[in-house]
């Protein structure tokens, strides 16, 4: 059954980069290297706390191994051809992560002239024209070699067209390789992705830190991307070599993201919209994502009823009633969490009461397709609110705030003492581990030195990885502030 073995690969790349360091990978002395070298650049403040933090992160991992399987459990090493140096180096020419790219690319036919070029962590497509190759997504950056290979092994042909689904470093940096083999196309994208990869300039460390990359592989000026020639709006149509092409562009995970559609071969390119568990709409370390959009984008490639569907991430689905269900229930999923989320704003409810309300309903909750694995329905919810209010959380005291460190002091002044509230959160995490972190963090605000509240951090947040409620990014939310508390305790 294909539902069941469908892979995905997407949010395996979250995990693989934060426990990258504990496997492998570069030392944490070159970490530190890099960012001193860096230094000389840009301002790398946050750099340096980073490969504090990598640090940490071995140590957690090492002293409490069970964690690592704990958060496993969010993906699967069932995906064979995964490369964890091309997750730790998604930006970067890294020669290991380019030949672990080209040993495991493999090339599958779809259909009369179209193929998926299927390489660790994301998948790019081709289609073969009389008049040259169309190419959808290069991948990430060391992908370009194995993805010119890849190429090569299916037709002799120039490249025509690229089309970059969205600006994300795993869909359009391996173009490089094909410019550099003396390739010409031309490469069409939404016009928002042209402001992304300013962005990401821009952003440069923070954009490292979120994607715990070393920030001297991230872009440093605009020569590091190859950018669209052509740019669009909301859809394009044409026709290369006798073969039709649709883009379509709706705002979902990225505002610059579109699908493809090959009307005469019933064919649907689906880019991120798609992604074969509850999606990634609520990730609290990104920008925001348009879920209101993105269910509009699920409902038009139902409508357009594909024969088969060709996700970024995860294999091929080649029969058009289960393309609809995996569509349908995801689209009913989101929807619901949208107008749960809109009608409590519209009561008036506090924001948080407002999360914490929404839940699935069971034939949805329990749906193989929208496991809670990265995010969860509630989290999407704080996403959703996020987009139409203001940075305002509804308590009145957070308008205009005292520091986070004066409200601890205070707070630990109140039980009488740290000892008192680190004891107070250990007889609490029994009952309520969601209601002791946030002592503990209190404490930690506090007295961020002291060994027992130290200790007491680590411990609660060990739990909270354990715990059957919690889903993979926030597991890693937790690992990071263990990883920092750790690195801190030498
Ligand atoms: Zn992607």
């Amino acid at each position: 059954m294909k539902l069941i073995f469908k892979v995905p690969v997407f949010g395996l790349v979250i995990i693989f980069i934060f426990l990258a360091g504990f496997f492998t990978g570069k030392s944490n002395r070159s970490y530190q290297i890099d960012a001193l070298s860096e230094k000389i650049k840009r301002s790398v403040t946050g750099t340096i706390s980073d490969a504090m933090h990598i640090d940490g992160r071995k140590l957690v991992l090492m002293e409490n191994p069970e964690l690592v399987g704990q958060i496993m459990k969010g993906g699967s090493f069932g995906n064979d051809n995964f490369s964890i140096a091309a997750a730790q180096n998604m930006f970067s020419k890294d020669e290991s992560a380019i030949e672990d790219i080209k040993e495991k690319t493999e090339v599958h036919k779809v259909s009369s002239n179209v193929w998926m070029i299927r390489m660790p962590i994301v998948n790019c497509t081709l289609i073969e024209t009389s008049d040259g190759l169309v190419l959808v997504d290069t991948g990430m950056k060391p992908a370009g070699p194995a993805l010119l290979s890849a190429i090569r092994s299916i037709s002799n042909k120039p490249i025509h067209t690229i089309i970059y689904t969205h600006g994300h470093v795993d869909h359009c940096y391996g173009t490089w390789a094909l410019i550099e083999a003396g390739e010409k196309p031309e490469i069409i994208a939404h016009k928002n992705l042209g402001k992304r990869f300013r962005r990401y300039i821009m952003l440069r460390e923070s954009i490292a830190k979120y994607m715990s990359q070393p920030a001297i592989q991230l872009p440093n000026d605009s020569t590091d991307m190859v950018w669209p020639t052509v740019y669009f709006e909301d859809e394009l149509t044409f026709e290369i070599g006798g073969i039709k092409f649709e883009l379509k562009h709706y705002n979902g995970e990225t505002d610059d993201q579109l699908f493809v559609w090959l009307p005469e071969k019933k064919i649907m390119i689906s880019a991120d919209y798609y992604q074969g568990f509850l999606p990634n709409a609520g990730n609290g370390k990104r920008v925001q994502r348009d879920v209101e959009s993105w269910i509009g984008a699920i409902k038009a490639m139902a409508e357009l009823k594909p024969d088969i569907l060709i996700p970024s991430h995860g294999g091929v689905i080649d029969e058009p009633r289960i393309i609809q269900e995996s569509l349908l229930v995801l689209n009913q999923a989101l929807e619901y969490i949208f107008t749960q989320t809109i009608e409590g704003l519209n009561a008036g409810l506090r924001k948080d009461q407002i999360f914490q309300s929404v839940e699935l309903p069971t034939h949805l909750k329990d749906h193989p397709l929208l496991e809670e694995r990265y995010v969860t329905a509630k989290d999407i919810s704080k996403m959703i609110i996020r987009q139409y209010t203001g940075w305002w959380d509804d308590i009145p005291s957070h308008w205009s705030p005292a520091t986070l460190e004066l409200q601890a002091k205070k707070i630990v002044e109140l039980a009488g003492g740290t000892d008192k509230l680190v004891e107070f959160c250990r007889d609490l995490l029994k009952e309520d581990l969601a209601l002791s972190s946030h002592f503990a963090d209190w404490a930690y605000d506090c007295e961020p030195q002291n060994q027992k509240v130290q200790q007491l951090v680590l411990d609660i947040y060990r739990q909270r990885i354990m715990s059957d409620k919690s889903v993979t990014l926030e597991m890693l939310v937790y690992l990071d502030h263990m990883a920092m508390v750790r690195a801190s305790m030498r």
